[in-house]
């Protein structure tokens, strides 16, 4: 039985290279953005290295060319909510909206700039059923993570919620699924406990796009709850989200949060408008 199985593996390997070789001659890759096609060494995803460019990560599903336009955030940013100054000279430096009104949040952090390209990859993942990037994507953000919260305590993470209907309509919350990849990329110690349904959004916001950030703020106020106080308690909260525009959605989540006595609660999505 035991040697009929590894039979059957050993003989199983050959097959499905054969088929994915096959598959890939007759459906050849192309670019999830700009259907240009991909040398056929691409490859699939595998886990990565710990070091190395977050954008070619991204190589399985995107050219050269698309991969190229990525911008990874680095400094100098704002040590508080991470907004990265245009100016690519001097030393880290608080901006000058949390000089004038601190964010309720502690730290926010992001991978990416939001840029063109970035807005292309998150809405192929998001909106055009692409939830393999998901893999990828994940992995950025546990870097992110590793690299930014190393020696800080994060008793639990926490992904935006969304409204039930949005997330009945598209089917996955984009910040969970995310999260989803961090317990393959790491040992299983490594990653903070998630907290599912701790956080709720109760109610839809209109949409925040065109709205400025004093606008965003009182729109999006009292669409937060919190379902599970006795988990937020005294605990150090790291909050995540795909995409920071001025920060107002993770502004409430985090006054909700603080509200229901939150000892701290930071912020680290994918990526960040700058
Ligand atoms: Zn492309
Ligand atoms: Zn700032």
């Amino acid at each position: 039985m035991v040697a009929a199985a590894a039979h059957n593996g050993r003989l199983r390997r050959p097959v499905i290279a054969a088929l994915a070789a096959l598959r890939a001659a007759v459906f050849p890759a192309r670019c999830l953005h700009c259907r240009r096609l991909l040398p056929a060494d691409s490859g699939g995803f595998e886990k990565p290295a710990p070091a190395g460019v977050d954008r070619d990560l991204l190589r399985p599903y995107f050219c050269s060319d698309c991969r190229a336009a990525v911008t990874p955030v680095e400094s100098p940013l704002c040590p508080r909510c991470g907004i990265m100054f245009k100016s690519r000279a001097g030393a880290d430096h608080l901006c000058g909206r949390c000089l004038e009104q601190a964010p309720s949040f502690n730290m926010a952090r992001a991978a990416l700039v939001y840029d063109r390209s970035a807005v292309d990859i998150i809405h192929c993942y998001k909106y055009k059923g692409k939830t393999r990037l998901a893999a990828p994507l994940g992995t950025i953000l546990w870097r992110a993570f590793v690299r930014y919260w190393e020696g800080r305590p994060v008793d639990l993470v926490l992904p935006v919620p969304l409204h039930r209907r949005r997330l009945r309509r598209r089917g996955f919350n984009q910040s969970d699924l995310l999260l989803r990849e961090w317990q393959t990329h790491s040992h299983p110690s490594a990653v903070p406990p998630m907290g599912a349904g701790v956080l709720a959004r109760t109610r839809t916001a209109a949409p925040q796009a065109g709205l400025g950030r004093r606008e965003r703020e009182s729109n999006i106020r009292g669409v937060f709850t919190v379902r599970r106080p006795e988990q937020v308690d005294g605990r150090n909260i790291l909050l995540v989200d795909d995409v920071i525009t001025t920060g107002a959605t993770a502004g409430e989540c985090a006054r909700v949060l603080l509200a229901n006595g939150a000892a701290r609660v930071d912020v680290l999505a994918l990526a960040r408008v700058i």
